[in-house]
């Protein structure tokens, strides 16, 4: 028999990340759930999962992530870089630490994890990369300069990850997914309301769901199958590919 494949999934306190940590374990995949939240330690202790506390912006974190990985299980089949965070300010005033945070989060530490996991999936002969990018690696909204830079980087990590993984096993691949369901949005939703003194559902409908032709908030779940999917032996010939899931957005 097979051994369990091993995944190392970032940002797992929470939204998308804790939900395909759950779906991966649920597959009985071995899983090193990686946040620099304490609290993400229950988490993954709860969802059968190991855990490994590292603030990703530190490049040395990121590199001991990937070495915990190998030590505990042996091996490195599946990497998700999904830790992200957003700040919204224009660019005349956006700050320039806000701005290195998200790149260091959300660019440089997916680019050292990824190269940081490489050896071990060319050994394997087999790799999978999947990367957490967003409608705003493929559209932008004012205000949040960082976030759609590092995101639409994101694809030509992805692309490049795909051209040298080609002939080794290895594919990558980022999902775009438009406002899904998580304690990010729901922060997000919040503050809109009070700024625009709307009700909550009016900030949805009104702002969220605008260019959304399926009027609703996307599931965590939702995001987790499209990821289990591209991680399994099924997808062996996509790569290098952008998922939108994104209610239609960027349909019109
Ligand atoms: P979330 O806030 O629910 O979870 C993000 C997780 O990342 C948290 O557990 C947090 O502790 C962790 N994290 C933050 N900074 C970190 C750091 N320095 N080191 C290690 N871990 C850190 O967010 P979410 O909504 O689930 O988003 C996950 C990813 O999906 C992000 O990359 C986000 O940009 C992307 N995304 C989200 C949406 C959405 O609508 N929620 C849409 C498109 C893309």
């Amino acid at each position: 028999t097979q051994r369990p494949r091993v995944a190392l999934v970032t940002g797992t306190g929470s939204g998308i990340g804790e939900a395909v940590m759950r779906h991966f374990c649920e597959q009985g995949l071995q899983v090193l759930a990686v946040d620099f939240q304490v609290e993400a330690r229950q988490a993954a202790e709860h969802a059968g999962a190991a855990f490994f506390q590292a603030d990703l912006t530190d490049g040395e974190a990121c590199r001991a992530a990937v070495q915990d990985a190998v030590q505990r299980f042996g091996h490195l089949d599946i990497l998700v870089n999904n830790a992200g965070i957003q700040h919204v300010s224009p660019i005349e005033t956006f700050a320039e630490d806000k701005w290195r945070h998200i790149i260091d989060l959300m660019l440089t530490a997916p680019f050292l994890l990824t190269q940081a996991a490489w050896p071990h999936m060319r050994a394997a002969g087999w790799g999978r990369i999947v990367n957490i990018a967003s409608v705003h690696a493929q559209v932008a909204s004012p205000g949040k300069a960082a976030y759609v830079s590092a995101k639409h980087g994101m694809i030509g990590l992805t692309k490049t990850a795909a051209l040298e993984g080609g002939s080794q096993g290895i594919t990558a691949n980022a999902l775009c997914p438009a406002y899904v369901k998580t304690p990010l949005v729901d922060n997000q939703i919040a503050d809109q309301a009070r700024m625009h003194d709307m009700q909550e559902q009016q900030v949805i409908e009104q702002i969220m769901l605008k260019n959304a032709a399926v009027k609703r908030l996307i599931d965590p779940d939702e995001v987790a199958s499209l990821v289990g999917y591209l991680a399994s032996d099924a997808a062996g010939a996509v790569t290098g590919a952008s998922w939108n899931i994104d209610l239609g957005w960027t349909a019109q």
